[in-house]
C-alpha cells in the first residue's frame, strides 16, 4: 500500500534514571508501534546540558533493555542537532517571525500571580521587535489570532488559540539553549515519525508544535496522548517528585502491573513469564482506546 510504515518513538530527557511513569509511556508507544508491525525508534531529550545528568542517557538504554523495550535505528540525540535547530531559527527570522525578549524570571512571574492559572505572555517585548538585539535575551515567535486544531487518538478534537490561550512563546532561551517545542518538531521529523505517543502534560503543548511545523514546512504527525502516573499528592511521578527508579529485577510483574494499569487485562500466569512473551502477548491483544481518555492514574505509592 502508499501509507507511509509506522513509525512511533520515545523521547526521554536523560534528567534520571527511568521511573513507572516514563515507563508507562515507552511501553504505550513501544506497543502502539509493534502492534501496526511499525518501528520504534528513540530520541534522547539532552538538548539543555544543565538539565541532563551524567550517565542518566546510558542507564535509560539499559532499563530499556532490561524490559526488552528494544528500539530500532540509530539514537538520535538532540545534543547532536543543534545544527539543525540553528538553521531553523535562522528560517523562522528571516521570516520576521522572531523578536529579542528580556523579561527576567520575577517580570513574568509577577504576570502569572497576577492571572491566576494561566500564564499567558503579553508581548511586552514585541515592540521592540525592530530594535538591535541586546547581549542577553530570549527569542519568542509571534503566534497567530487563530484556532489551531488537531485529532488526538485518545484526548479527542483539540483546540487552541495561540494568541488568547499562549502568547508568543520562546523558541531559544535567554540561557543560549534551543526551547523543547522546537527541538521536538525538528526531529520528529528527522527521525520520520508519523505518530507521537506521549503523556498528556504534554498535550497543551501540541498546539505550538504543530504551528511550527506549519511554518517550517514539516508533517505533522497523528498524536495520542496517554494519561499520566500521578502519586498520592496527585502530582506527576517525576524526579522532581522523588519518584523511585524502575527495579529491573522485577521486570515481568512490572510490565504485567502497566498493562493492568492500561486496562489491557493481561492473565494472571504472565507474571511469571520471561519478558519477551510478556511483550508479545501485549503487541497481539494491544489496544489502545482501552487506556481510556484519562488524564492522571493516581497510584498509591
Ligand atoms: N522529553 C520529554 C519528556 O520526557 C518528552 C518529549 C516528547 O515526547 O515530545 O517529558
Ligand atoms: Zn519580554
Amino acid at each position: 500500500s502508499s501509507k507511509p510504515k509506522y513509525r512511533g518513538r520515545f523521547a526521554p530527557s536523560p534528567t534520571g534514571p527511568l521511573h513507572l511513569g516514563s515507563l508507562y509511556t515507552a511501553l504505550a508507544s513501544f506497543l502502539q508501534a509493534k502492534s501496526q508491525q511499525g518501528e520504534w525508534l528513540l530520541r534522547i531529550d539532552d538538548v539543555d546540558p544543565f538539565r541532563t545528568a551524567t550517565d542518566s542517557s546510558d542507564r535509560i538504554l539499559r532499563t530499556l533493555e532490561a524490559f526488552g523495550l528494544h528500539w530500532d535505528g540509530p539514537i538520535l540525540y538532540q545534543s547532536e542537532q543543534f545544527e539543525v535547530y540553528r538553521a531553523a531559527l535562522e528560517r523562522l527570522d528571516a521570516q520576521g517571525l522572531l523578536y529579542a525578549c528580556t523579561c527576567s524570571r520575577k517580570d513574568l512571574a509577577a504576570l502569572s500571580d497576577a492571572n491566576a492559572h494561566t500564564s499567558i505572555y503579553p508581548g511586552f517585548c514585541r515592540s521592540k521587535k525592530n530594535q538591535p538585539r541586546p547581549d542577553h535575551h530570549a527569542l519568542r515567535i509571534l503566534v497567530k489570532d487563530t484556532p489551531i486544531t488537531f485529532e488526538d487518538a485518545l484526548q479527542g478534537v483539540q483546540t487552541q488559540n495561540l494568541a488568547k490561550d499562549v502568547g508568543d512563546f520562546v523558541v531559544f532561551r535567554r540561557d543560549r539553549v534551543y526551547a523543547y517545542h522546537l527541538a521536538t518538531v525538528l526531529d520528529d521529523s528527522a527521525q520520520g515519525i508519523t505518530e507521537v505517543v506521549r503523556g498528556v502534560d504534554l498535550l497543551d503543548s501540541t498546539p505550538r508544535q504543530v504551528y511550527l511545523q506549519q511554518l517550517l514546512d514539516l508533517p505533522t504527525p497523528a498524536y495520542a496522548h496517554v494519561p499520566i502516573l500521578v502519586n498520592r499528592s496527585g502530582l506527576k511521578l517525576s524526579k522532581q517528585t522523588y519518584a523511585d527508579p524502575v527495579d529491573v529485577k522485577n521486570a515481568s510483574s512490572t510490565l504485567v502491573d502497566l498493562l493492568t494499569l492500561m486496562n489491557q487485562d493481561p492473565p494472571a500466569d504472565l507474571r511469571s513469564a520471561h519478558t519477551s512473551e510478556i511483550l508479545d502477548w501485549a503487541i497481539h491483544n494491544w489496544d489502545l482506546s482501552r487506556l481510556s481518555a484519562v488524564r492522571t492514574i493516581p497510584l498509591n505509592l
